[in-house]
């Protein structure tokens, strides 16, 4: 008997410690977890840094207000601006706020410049923003919005397949009153699928031109996962806005929205806040997983062992091509396109002691912590290919 509500799914099995790339379960066993959160153990399981610094700051100061000063958060938001684009930092705790507020922050920039009926934001149809009811209805799939009504306005959609060059059915999206383009830069639960390149940049040019705002959500693909600090790097593109998450806390509940100074203009005191964002604790947190990703030799190692996995991944593809159809992704945010339902995948995956979660399109998500070894990697190539021969 479980008296936790049933809205999750959950497999039966549980976890009494983690170390790195491994879990350990309650029923002694080992299991390589490629799953890390969801993204969000970027450093793996205990790594030795983290602990130590939440035991000194534990120590020291969990929490305060933010009616005080707060320089642990300072600190953190200065390395995040003279990494990035941004010009500031607004602390959540999580994905979804964050989200949310990227919106509010678009909406307000629009009211303080005297345009307040500028305030829809327009999304991919069946991409993921976060479960709060404004978010859900900004992915606008029904699966997440049905019986959640009445319906959250402000949001208008355009069609995944539609991102290709010159996009047909974009420009009649953006209506008058449209204040902001936001999308993943690399839909995560949607099966990943990076927008492609061509695509970003057109979106910044019509976003320039229109002068409305672009929004990238990197909470799942951003903080080094693609083996660059944001998956848009490497596309050149600026945005405006980008709400960050998962990766950011190693573990420990952070979210932020990283902006400009314009579009920070419309955010005045009393226009947003948040009890917990921001707490001294979690920016130590933060500042220590940062320090640590945001090396270049880091990212780089995992631009390196990442290449290896997908070339390995492929030659597993073209060995059972009637079960794989595809090896998507960038970097550690790893996608395996099945032919069928990957459930089944998934379970013989588990039984041989590898860890993995699934996304739309009967994709099995790969995602390990940015600190993976090579060894381990092989580890999964191995498990990956006996799973494949036994399904074949
Ligand atoms: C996970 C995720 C969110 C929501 O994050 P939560 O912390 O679960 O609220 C938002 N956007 C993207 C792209 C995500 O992957």
């Amino acid at each position: 008997m479980s008296y936790l509500v049933k809205n999750y799914n959950r497999k039966k099995i549980a976890f009494k410690k983690g170390k790195g790339s491994y879990l350990f379960s309650t029923n002694g066993k080992k299991y390589l977890d490629f799953v890390q959160g969801i993204a969000v153990n970027s450093l793996g399981h205990a790594h030795p840094k983290l602990i130590k610094t939440i035991k000194d700051q534990s120590k020291k100061l969990w929490h305060v207000s933010n009616a005080f000063q707060i320089p642990e958060g300072e600190k953190l938001a200065k390395k995040l601006c003279k990494k990035t684009f941004a010009d500031c930092v607004m602390f959540q705790n999580s994905g979804a706020e964050a989200t949310e507020a990227a919106i509010k922050v678009a909406k307000r920039y629009f009211y303080s410049v005297g345009k307040p009926n500028k305030n829809r934001i327009l999304c991919i149809k069946n991409s993921f923003h976060g479960r709060t009811l404004a978010t859900i209805y900004a992915s606008g799939s029904k699966k997440m919005t049905q019986g959640f009504g009445p319906k959250v306005l402000g949001f208008d959609h355009i069609e995944f397949k539609d991102f290709k060059p010159r996009f047909p059915n974009l420009k009649n999206k953006i209506k008058k009153n449209t204040a902001a383009i936001m999308v993943e830069t690399i839909l995560g639960e949607g099966g990943i699928k990076p927008i492609p390149v061509k695509c970003l940049k057109y979106l910044r040019n019509i976003c320039n031109k229109k002068k409305i705002l672009l929004i990238l959500d990197e909470v799942q693909c951003g903080i080094g996962r693609t083996g660059d600090f944001f998956a848009f790097e490497s596309s050149k593109v600026k945005p405006d806005i980008v709400p960050i998450a998962k990766g950011i806390g190693g573990g420990f509940p952070i979210g932020a929205v990283l902006m400009n100074k314009k579009v920070a203009s419309g955010m005045i005191p009393g226009t947003h806040g948040s009890t917990f964002g921001g707490n001294p604790l979690a920016m130590k947190i933060g500042s220590t997983v940062l320090d640590i990703i945001a090396n270049k030799s880091f990212l780089r190692n995992v631009k390196k062992n990442s290449e290896y996995f997908h070339s390995e991944l492929k030659k597993i593809k073209t060995e059972f091509p009637k079960i794989i159809k595809e090896v998507r992704g960038r970097g550690l945010l790893i996608g395996l396109q099945l032919y069928r339902d990957q459930t089944n995948f998934i379970k013989h995956l588990m039984k041989n002691k590898l860890l993995t979660i699934r996304a739309a399109e009967n994709v099995i998500r790969i995602l390990p912590p940015l600190n993976v070894k090579k060894k381990e990697i092989d580890q999964a190539v191995n498990i990956i290919k006996r799973v494949c021969s036994k399904l074949n």
